[in-house]
């Protein structure tokens, strides 16, 4: 039977704004990015879940320096398309970063509250040095004052999903990022 083109997308999106193709390619070129700062020593990678799940699997093995890793849960959305007040710390660091060069990893940097949130808290650990990276930047949405070291791509003000990012917990698998079709974007849709 033959096989679907990954670079279609979904019939749940009304348009893919990176193919699977695009995104190994610009993941990878963060990778030398990223070598290129950091050089070739150890340091420690903190991803952002659930969102930066797939970013942070694929970012990884595009890097080859020793690298440790660990995770910070964020609950910021619920079911909602725009972030419902603070975001809150779920689960928290479980190894010791003091000393050590961290790269913070999310998936997508909006009002710049989550990520902001996140840096204080591992600051807070005396980490040696404090980088970020992010797959997307919505440029123009952003209510705290917050760049990443490292973008993988500058997006419009559209909500995406795909390759991690969720619209209620769904679509995180797909390997592309598309926008939703409008008639799946809101509750209704799901009822
Ligand atoms: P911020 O705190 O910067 O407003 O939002 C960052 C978080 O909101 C991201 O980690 C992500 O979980 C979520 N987010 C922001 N924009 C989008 C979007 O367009 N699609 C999805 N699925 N999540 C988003
Ligand atoms: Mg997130």
């Amino acid at each position: 039977m033959p096989t679907k083109p990954r670079t279609q997308g979904h019939p749940d999106l009304e348009s893919v704004m990176f193919t699977e193709e695009q995104i190994k390619t610009r993941v990878r070129e963060l990778g030398q990015e990223i070598r290129a700062v950091f050089g070739s020593g150890e340091f420690t990678l903190i991803s952002i879940i659930n969102g930066a799940v797939m970013f942070t699997a694929d970012l990884m093995r595009e890097i080859d320096n020793p690298v440790r890793l660990d995770c910070i849960r964020i609950s910021s959305y619920g079911d909602k398309m725009k972030s419902v007040g603070a975001p809150q710390v779920v689960a928290s660091l479980t190894i010791d970063i003091t000393n050590r060069h961290v790269l913070l990893i999310d998936d997508i940097l909006d009002t710049g509250k989550t990520i902001t949130l996140v840096s204080g808290l591992v600051r807070k650990h005396n980490p040696a040095s404090l980088r970020t990276c992010v797959l997307l930047d919505k440029i123009g949405r952003r209510e705290v004052n917050f760049e990443a070291d490292f973008v993988g791509f500058k997006i419009p003000d559209k909500f995406v999903v795909g390759y991690g990012l969720d619209f209620a917990e769904r679509y995180r698998n797909l390997p592309c990022i598309g926008v939703l079709s409008p008639r799946l974007q809101n509750a209704s849709a799901w009822a």
